[in-house]
């Protein structure tokens, strides 16, 4: 049903997608005084809705004794006028102590819900095949989100196939655990780590199955000292069997990012990732197509298409989904994570992580903003 309302963002008939990004954004710039961060990126703005001529909202207070209470009414009314005009504006103010933001439960209790305490997103990067650069997609996205500014952590639940110790350069690494016993995340290029690879040996993995994966996945979310994160990013194994189902069910997504090449048969992959998260109504933000073309270091300006043109972008319209964007077949970006130091870490990152990465947070911010947060859907596949 969430995927649902997500497409109707993008598909309806006028511009929603573009106003809602533009109240959003306006609501970005106000800044809570206790925490220094904005009202979107905190999960305090819900139950928004922009329409032709009216945007309402809730402010939820998850705190006692906000500052933000006294002005935040008046400068939500100033910010979206300057964004949107002479609208009809309705804010709720809620003062209940404790908000429904992600990651924030009720009762405090979150064993249940799925919600990790701490943990305002979790985003999971999918794709129907390996070798499509999912992993690749998963570390430079989650580097250019730090570069942005956000608090961000990155599972890697690929036990097959761990990626995250080659491409981060931490091979011989080993997460300690602390005295309260919880797990301590590996860091670098300012994103904390766990993968698979720090802990399994490779030689058993075969032998693990969906319940094995999805305990430790559970472990690697719950009993971790991930500290607050915007962004926890959970690199999944590629494929949409029955582990990839049961981590999906682990933990409450907030959304899903499905990675693909333009071939035919990956694309056949992809359909069935997107079908896999709509199954568990976990709502998905894009598809990203990767090794879309190739422009040769002698000629730049030749775009070769070798696996086909367009196909992802197709398939996004086709199923409505938002589409993410290409990103091209380079060397430079091969070898940056052969050589456990990507692209997205160095100098001024990489052009397009950094845009991605905007986009995604700023897709999860009104997914937060609109919608419920995702409920875990047990489901078994026979
Ligand atoms: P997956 O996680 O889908 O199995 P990986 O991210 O591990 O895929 O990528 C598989 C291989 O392809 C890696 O060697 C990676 O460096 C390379 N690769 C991924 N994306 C690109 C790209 N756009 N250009 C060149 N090489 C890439």
């Amino acid at each position: 049903m969430s995927a649902q309302i997500l497409r109707s963002l993008h598909h309806s008939e006028y511009d929603v997608s573009h106003s809602l990004e533009l109240v959003i954004d306006a609501l970005s710039t106000i800044i809570d005084p206790d925490s220094g961060k904005d009202i979107v990126r905190l999960g305090l703005v819900r139950d928004l809705k922009v329409r032709p001529g009216s945007v309402s909202m809730t402010i939820f207070f998850n705190r006692p004794g906000s500052k933000l209470t006294g002005s935040v009414e008046q400068s939500i009314r100033e910010v979206v006028r300057q964004s949107s005009g002479d609208v009809q504006i309705d804010i709720k103010l809620d003062n209940a102590m404790i908000g429904f933001g992600p990651g924030v439960t009720v009762d405090g209790d979150s064993s249940s819900s799925g919600s990790v305490d701490g943990i305002a997103n979790i985003i999971a990067v999918a794709s129907g095949k390996g070798g499509v650069g999912k992993s690749t997609v998963a570390a430079n996205l989650a580097i250019s989100l730090a570069r942005e500014g956000y608090d961000v952590g990155l599972v890697d639940t690929d036990i097959y196939g761990p990626s995250v110790p080659t491409m981060f350069g931490l091979e011989s690494g080993r997460p300690k655990v602390g005295d309260d016993r919880q797990i301590i995340p590996l860091e670098k290029y300012g994103v904390k780590l766990l993968s698979m690879g720090f802990l399994v040996n490779q030689e058993k993995a075969v032998v693990w199955r969906g319940p094995m994966v999805s305990g430790a996945v559970k472990q690697f979310l719950k009993e971790t000292a991930w500290g607050d994160l915007d962004f926890l990013i959970l690199d999944l194994p590629p494929g949409t069997g029955d582990i990839q189902l049961t981590i999906v069910q682990t933990v409450s997504i907030s959304g899903a990012v499905i990675v693909s090449t333009p071939q035919k048969v990956a694309l056949a992959d992809a359909r069935r990732g997107v079908a896999m998260f709509e199954q568990v109504n976990v709502p998905v933000l894009g598809l990203i197509e990767n090794m879309s073309w190739f422009s040769p270091p002698d000629s730049p300006e030749k775009k070769y298409y070798i696996f086909g043109e367009g196909g992802a972008r197709r398939l996004a319209g086709e199923l409505q989904v938002p589409f993410l964007g290409e990103l091209p077949l380079d060397p430079d970006l091969r070898e940056s994570c052969d050589d456990g130091y990507p692209l997205a870490a160095r100098d001024d990152g990489h052009a397009a992580f950094t845009a991605l990465a905007k986009d995604i947070a700023r897709r999860c911010f009104i997914r937060n903003a609109t919608e419920a947060r995702t409920e875990i859907i047990e489901i078994t596949r026979r």
